[in-house]
C-alpha cells in the first residue's frame, strides 16, 4: 500500500513530535520550517566561538511525564538536574531576595507557605486560592476565564504582598502582567504545580543545552523514518478545495503532495494563513496574540551567581523576570565563569528600547541582588528579541476556542501547545499535543499508537473538585 504523505508545518516541539512518532513503513514526511534552525521556542545553536546559544531558561516541571517518557523511548533519556523546588523571588522594593520553599507534597508546600514573611491574613487568603486551583475542572475553569488576574485576586480580597508573589506567575508563566492575563490559566498553573502527583522529584533543568539533548534526538528519529526537515521555508497561505487543503505554499515553493497535514503553528500565524473566507469559522483564533519577549546570555570571566537557582521577579524595580546561571546545570561550562540566561518575559515596554539600555538595566538590578556582578566581566552578550514567540492567554482563552485536534477540514490535523492538552502552555503541552496528532494518524492505518500519560491528582481533589463544579 502506499504511504501516507504528510506535511507539517512548523518545526517547533510539537511538530518535529507528531513527524517523530509516525514509522517510516507507513509515511512520508515533510516538515516545513521557518527559521533557520528547527526546535522554535527551544531552538539553539553555536555562536561563532562554539558557545552554546538558547532562548530561555527551560525549567521542566514536576507534572512532565510525557516530556521524560517520550525521550526514554528514544533511547535518549533527558539529563534531568534537580532544582530544590523553592521559589526565589526578588523583591524590587526591599532589594533582598525572599525564599518561598514548596515542595512536591502538598504539606510541604504549605509548610513553606506559614514560614513566608506575609500578613496571616494573606496566608489564609493564599490557601483560599489554592483550594480554589486545586478543585478546579475544566468546566470550572470557563467561569473564572472572563476575569484578569488581577480581578481575580481582589475578588479574593488578597493583599498587596500577596498579590505581588502570585501575579509573577502570571508574567513568567503567560508573559503578561496581572491585569492583562486570564485567571483560568493562572489557576490552572496553580493547581498543577501545587496539586498534581508529580513524575519528577521537583522542578528540573538539564545540564545540555536544549537543542543537543532535545532538538537533535528528534531530528535523529525523523531522519531514522526517512522524513525531512526543510528549514528557512516560512509558509505563506494554505489553498483550499472544499473540505480539503489541496496546497501549502511557502515562500520557496508549492506543495500539492500530500494526504494529510498536520500544522504544529502558533495560533496567531496559523489564523492568518488561511484563506480570508475560513477565517471566521476559526472566530476564536482572531482574539489570541502572539507575547514579545526578550532574553539575554551574559557571559561573564568568573563565577558571579554561587548557586544554580532560578530567581524570579515580580518587575517591581526590577527589569527581568527570571535569571539563572547556567553554569551550574551545563556539563561543559564546568569551572568556566557565569553564563546567565535572563528573561524579560513581558518586555512589549522595551520594543524601542536599544540593547545598550536594556543590558545597563539588567546590570544595574544584577548589581542589586548579586554583589559579585560587578566584580566580574562581561566578556560578551547576545540578545534576543522575539517579536514572534507564544500564544498569549488572555481573558477569554478558554471559552468556545477551538483547539481540537481534528478540525472541520478533512485532512487537516492542529497541534501545538496552545491546543486541548491538559495544561496549554509549555514543552509538556507541546509533546502531548504532537503525540496527539500523530496517534489520529496511526490509529487511521491501524498502527499501535503511543502512550500519552495523564496528569494525576490526588484523589481527594478530584473529589473536592466534583463536589464544588457539580
Ligand atoms: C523564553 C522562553 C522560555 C520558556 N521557558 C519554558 C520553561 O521554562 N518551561 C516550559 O515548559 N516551557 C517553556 N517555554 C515554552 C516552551 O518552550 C514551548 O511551550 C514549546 O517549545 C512550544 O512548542 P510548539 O512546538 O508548540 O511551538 P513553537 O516552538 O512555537 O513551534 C512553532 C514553530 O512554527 C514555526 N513557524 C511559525 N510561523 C511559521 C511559518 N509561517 N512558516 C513556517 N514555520 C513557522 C516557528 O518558527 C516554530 O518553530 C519557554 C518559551 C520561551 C520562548
Amino acid at each position: 500500500m502506499a504511504k501516507k504523505r504528510v506535511l507539517v508545518l512548523g518545526g517547533g516541539m510539537s511538530g518535529l513530535i507528531s513527524a517523530a512518532s509516525l514509522p517510516a513503513s507507513e509515511f512520508s514526511v515533510t516538515v516545513l520550517e521557518q527559521g533557520q534552525h528547527a526546535g522554535g521556542q527551544i531552538r539553539g545553536w553555536e555562536d561563532k566561538d562554539g558557545d552554546a546559544m538558547e532562548t530561555g531558561i527551560h525549567v521542566l516541571f514536576p507534572w512532565y511525564a510525557n516530556l521524560v517518557a517520550l525521550y526514554e523511548r528514544l533511547g535518549q533519556p533527558l539529563p534531568l538536574v534537580p532544582t530544590d523546588g523553592n521559589f526565589y523571588i526578588l523583591n524590587g522594593p526591599l532589594k533582598k531576595i525572599v525564599a518561598l520553599e514548596t515542595s512536591p507534597s502538598l504539606v510541604g508546600t504549605l509548610r513553606g507557605l506559614l514560614a513566608y514573611p506575609m500578613p496571616v491574613l494573606d496566608k489564609l487568603r493564599f490557601l483560599r486560592i489554592i483550594f480554589d486551583a486545586l478543585t478546579l475542572t475544566a468546566k470550572g475553569a470557563e467561569r473564572y476565564d472572563h476575569w484578569t488576574v488581577s480581578a481575580y485576586l481582589a475578588s479574593r480580597k488578597a493583599g498587596p504582598e500577596l498579590t505581588a508573589v502570585l501575579e509573577i506567575l502570571s508574567v513568567t508563566i503567560q508573559a503578561l502582567f496581572g491585569w492583562e492575563a486570564s485567571a483560568a490559566s493562572f489557576l490552572k498553573f496553580t493547581k498543577h504545580v501545587f496539586g498534581s502527583e508529580t513524575q519528577l522529584e521537583a522542578s528540573c533543568f538539564l545540564s545540555q543545552p536544549t537543542h543537543r539533548c532535545m532538538v537533535q534526538p528528534l531530528l535523529d528519529a525523523i531522519e531514522r523514518n526517512g522524513g525531512e526537515v526543510r528549514l528557512e521555508e516560512p509558509i505563506e497561505k494554505l489553498v483550499l478545495e472544499g473540505d480539503r487543503i489541496v496546497e501549502v505554499k511557502t515562500s520557496q515553493a508549492g506543495y500539492r503532495d500530500f494526504d494529510v497535514v498536520i500544522s504544529a503553528l502558533p495560533a496567531y500565524v496559523f489564523r492568518k494563513l488561511l484563506p480570508g473566507e475560513l477565517q471566521p469559522q476559526f472566530p476564536a483564533l482572531c482574539r489570541f496574540q502572539s507575547a514579545y519577549v526578550i532574553t539575554l546570555q551574559m557571559h561573564y570571566d568568573r563565577l558571579v551567581l554561587d548557586d544554580g537557582h532560578c530567581y524570579i521577579s515580580n518587575r517591581d524595580e526590577v527589569i527581568f523576570d527570571a535569571i539563572i546561571d547556567k553554569t551550574h546545570h551545563w556539563d561543559e561550562l564546568q569551572g568556566q565563569g557565569s553564563v546567565l540566561q535572563v528573561l524579560i518575559d513581558n518586555a512589549r515596554e522595551y520594543r524601542d528600547a536599544p540593547d545598550q539600555v536594556i543590558l545597563d538595566r539588567v546590570n544595574r538590578d544584577l548589581k542589586t541582588f548579586f554583589p559579585k556582578v560587578g566584580e566580574g566581566q562581561l566578556q560578551k552578550y547576545h540578545l534576543q528579541r522575539h517579536a514572534q514567540v507564544f500564544t498569549e492567554t488572555r481573558p477569554n482563552y478558554f471559552s468556545g476556542v477551538f483547539r481540537e485536534t481534528e478540525t472541520f477540514l478533512s485532512n487537516l490535523l492542529v497541534a501545538g501547545d496552545w491546543t486541548s492538552t491538559p495544561y496549554h502552555y509549555g514543552m509538556e503541552s507541546a509533546v502531548v499535543a504532537g503525540l496527539r496528532a500523530a496517534n489520529l494518524l496511526l490509529k487511521r492505518e491501524g498502527l499501535p499508537e503511543q502512550e500519552i500519560l495523564d496528569v494525576k491528582f490526588p484523589r481527594f481533589t478530584e473529589m473536592l473538585a466534583r463536589w464544588r463544579c457539580g
